[in-house]
C-alpha cells in the first residue's frame, strides 16, 4: 500500500497570507516541504483521496497525482471540505457538455451518513453544492461505514455517538494504517486500532512554546481539544502502534520543516508529516 500525504497543513496553511513570521517567510522563499497545504491523503493503488481542503487543486498538482476516482470525507468542517470545487476541476468538460456528452466516470464520494447529510448542507445561492455536482454527473454520493476496493478495505469508525467525524482504518492483507486527521479527541476506543503499522494523526499541539513565543499553560483550553505529544505517545503504546506520523500541522505551532526534523530525534517511532511525504507498506 502506498499512501501520499497530499497536505500536512492545519486549519491555517503555511505560509499564512500576509504573515511575516519566520516560518511563513521561509515557506514563501523555499516552497515545499517548508510550505504546507490543507490536510489530506491519497491512496495510490485505488486513486482515493481523503478530504478536499480549499487548496487541494494546487496540492494534487504538487504531489503528482494523476487520477482521483474516490473521495472520502472525514467530517464536514470547512478546512477539510471547502475545496469541493475540485470535482469541477477534475471532471467538468464544458466543451463535451456543449455537444451533449456526459461524464462517463463520476468520482465516488463517500462518508459516514451524518457527514454526507452535513456536506449536502454546504450551499450557494442556488442550493447544495454537492447536490449540484451529483446532478451534473461529476460525482456519485453514498454514505458508508466500510469501503472495499480490490484488496484494500477502509472502515469508517465514528469518533463518538454523534457520528460527525470518522477515523479511518485502512487495511491491505496484513498491513494496517489508521488515519485520524481532525477532531478525534477523546480518541475512540476500538480493538481495530490494535497493532497498526502506522497511525497518521492530526489534532495535536506540538510543543509547549508556540508561535511568537506563546507559552501553552497547563490550564489552556486547547489542551482539552487537542492532544499533546505525551498523549500521542500514550496512544501509540496503548494500541501497540509501530509508527506515528503527526499531520494537520498548524502555522500557529511556530515550527519550520527543519524544526520538525530536529524534534523527531526526541521521539521513538514518531515523525512529522510534510507535503509529498510517502508512506509505503
Ligand atoms: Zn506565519
Ligand atoms: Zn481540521
Amino acid at each position: 500500500m502506498k499512501i501520499k500525504i497530499i497536505g500536512s497543513g492545519g486549519c491555517v496553511s503555511t505560509p499564512r497570507p500576509c504573515c511575516d513570521c519566520r516560518v511563513c517567510k521561509e515557506a514563501r522563499e523555499k516552497g515545499f516541504p517548508y510550505a504546507r497545504t490543507g490536510c489530506s491523503i491519497y491512496i495510490e493503488e485505488i486513486a482515493l483521496l481523503i478530504d478536499t481542503p480549499e487548496d487541494i487543486n494546487y496540492a494534487l498538482n504538487h504531489a503528482g497525482v494523476s487520477k482521483v476516482e474516490h473521495v472520502l470525507y472525514s467530517h464536514a468542517d470547512p478546512d477539510h471540505t471547502m475545496g469541493m470545487r475540485v470535482f469541477e476541476q477534475l471532471k467538468m468538460d464544458w466543451l463535451g457538455c456543449s455537444v451533449g456528452k456526459m461524464n462517463e466516470k463520476p468520482i465516488e464520494v463517500q462518508a459516514l451518513p451524518k457527514v454526507i447529510e452535513e456536506l449536502r448542507e454546504q450551499k450557494i445561492f442556488r442550493g447544495s453544492v454537492l447536490d449540484y455536482y451529483e446532478w451534473r454527473g461529476l460525482v456519485t454520493v453514498n454514505d458508508s461505514y466500510r469501503i472495499e476496493k480490490g484488496d484494500i478495505c477502509i472502515d469508517l469508525i465514528p469518533v463518538n455517538e454523534s457520528e460527525e467525524v470518522a477515523v479511518f482504518v485502512i487495511t491491505q492483507r496484513d498491513k494496517k494504517v489508521i488515519y485520524a486527521p481532525c477532531d478525534v479527541k477523546p480518541f475512540p476506543k476500538n480493538e481495530r486500532f490494535m497493532g497498526a503499522d502506522v497511525l497518521i494523526i492530526g489534532n495535536t499541539i506540538v510543543g509547549n512554546v508556540l508561535k511568537d513565543g506563546f507559552v501553552l499553560e497547563q490550564d489552556n483550553p486547547l489542551r482539552e481539544e487537542l492532544f499533546v505529544m505525551e498523549e500521542i505517545e500514550a496512544l501509540k503504546a496503548k494500541y501497540g502502534i509501530k509508527q506515528v506520523i503527526i499531520t494537520h500541522l498548524e502555522e500557529d505551532w511556530g515550527k519550520s520543516y527543519d524544526d520538525y526534523v530536529e524534534l523527531e530525534k526526541e521521539y521513538e517511532g514518531i515523525r512529522f508529516a510534510y507535503d509529498g511525504m510517502e508512506v509505503e507498506l
